[in-house]
């Protein structure tokens, strides 16, 4: 890629750039205590609620909307995410990979499935802003990254090439989404939980990196796409 275009840069946010460790502490231990407190039943109940609710609306926009499920739940969830925010914290390299980036005049978007106010929140306690120039929630867009929708209508309101287009995203259904539009400089994460073991490399479609700082290497490789994934 040395000699071409510089990709644009999209970035995830959670799992990506931040630690998946504070989403897990919310979604998966602080919000069942918090459900079983404000409805008075067990703890296994919650649980088995709130993944019922879990399972139902995964992938979709709703799933990542604070406000469905502050009213859905019963439990104000931007509020309890406020209350834990000492915890949202950068993956490993992440402040190294984005300085490089900016100094070596690559351009980076921030597109995150986390709503405008998760958005807002995370931003106020890791300050990634300087280091992007677009920065969209999917509810902008009106639909999750996982669909085809997200990237046409990224597209029309911030104009971007998809072949000069690399996505570094933990999450494999919008690294689906995102080749079935076009994008096709696509790359993943192994351990987007520090509390939770890597994946292997075998489990994975998508070239993958750990450290963020991996991912240099591979933008002066000519065809991403190329490197086996099996092997990288
Ligand atoms: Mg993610």
């Amino acid at each position: 890629m040395s000699d071409c275009i510089k990709p644009i840069i999209m970035f995830d946010m959670d799992g990506t750039l931040l630690d998946l460790a504070f989403d897990d502490l919310i979604w998966n231990h602080q919000l069942p205590e918090r459900h079983a407190a404000t409805h008075q039943c067990s703890l296994e109940q919650s649980h088995h609620t709130l993944h019922e609710f879990y399972q139902q609306h995964k992938h979709t926009l709703l799933w990542y909307s604070s406000k469905y499920w502050t009213a859905k739940v019963g439990v104000d969830v931007l509020q309890l995410q406020a209350d834990f925010q000492h915890k949202i914290a950068p993956r490993q390299g992440c402040f190294e990979l984005l300085k490089q980036l900016k100094a070596q005049g690559y351009r980076c978007w921030l597109v995150t499935n986390a709503d405008r106010a998760g958005l807002q929140l995370k931003l106020e306690n890791v300050d990634l802003s300087p280091y992007f120039e677009v920065m969209v929630s999917s509810e902008d867009i009106g639909y999750a990254k996982e669909f085809v929708e997200f990237w046409q209508i990224l597209q029309q309101q911030h104009p971007f090439d998809s072949q000069h287009a690399m996505l570094i995203d933990d999450t494999t259904p919008v690294l689906q989404g995102a080749e079935k539009f076009g994008i096709q400089q696509l790359v993943t994460i192994r351990q987007p939980s520090s509390l939770k073991a890597a994946r292997h490399v075998l489990e994975l479609e998508y070239p993958s990196i750990n450290d963020l700082t991996e991912l240099l290497p591979l933008l002066t490789q000519d065809q991403l796409k190329d490197v086996d994934v099996k092997t990288a």
